[in-house]
């Protein structure tokens, strides 16, 4: 299975999704997060963090672009979104090529940086407090991902 997507109507269900991603995530793994502003990036690694075991509470590295966490895995948690019209490399083949998980947010801005294989999660809005998550595998290791993940 190539695809999968969920409907999630709250902030914690989102949350739930990426909880579960995140056990069976391993070093050097790479997330991409697209989708419109508000539509759930950062809430979705919130999530992610959690299950990643980080305790220190995960905000947007909007002005930072990278914030590091300790967990079972170091996170790596990217908003490039102030890359958009630049070609700036910040090191990013460090994150990774890291031990920890790359989570990275507007992940469109800097495709020639980003390795092919990467497991792409979408996020769109339908209302308030709905929201359609698609877990897009491109690679073996990402589809093993979503095989092993349980609806
Ligand atoms: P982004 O990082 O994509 O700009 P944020 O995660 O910062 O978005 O903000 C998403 C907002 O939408 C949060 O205020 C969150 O509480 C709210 N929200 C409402 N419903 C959902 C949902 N189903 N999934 C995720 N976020 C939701
Ligand atoms: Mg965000």
């Amino acid at each position: 299975m190539h695809s999968r997507s969920w409907i999630t109507g709250s902030a914690e269900e989102t949350q739930k999704i990426a909880e579960r991603l995140a056990e069976l995530l391993m070093p050097g793994d790479l997330l991409t997060l697209e989708g419109d502003l508000g539509a759930g990036k950062t809430t979705f690694t919130k999530g992610l963090a959690k299950g990643l075991g980080v305790k220190r509470n995960v905000n947007s590295p909007t002005f930072t672009i990278v914030k590091q966490y300790k967990g079972r895995l170091p996170l790596y948690h990217m908003d490039v979104y102030r890359l958009e019209d630049s070609d700036e490399d910040i090191g990013f083949s460090e994150y990774f090529d890291g031990e920890g998980v790359s989570v990275v947010e507007w992940a469109q801005f800097i495709e020639e940086y980003l390795p092919e294989e990467r497991l792409e999660v979408t996020i769109r809005s339908i209302d308030e407090q709905t929201r359609k998550i698609e877990f897009h595998a491109i690679g073996d290791r990402y589809l093993n991902i979503l095989n092993e993940m349980n609806d």
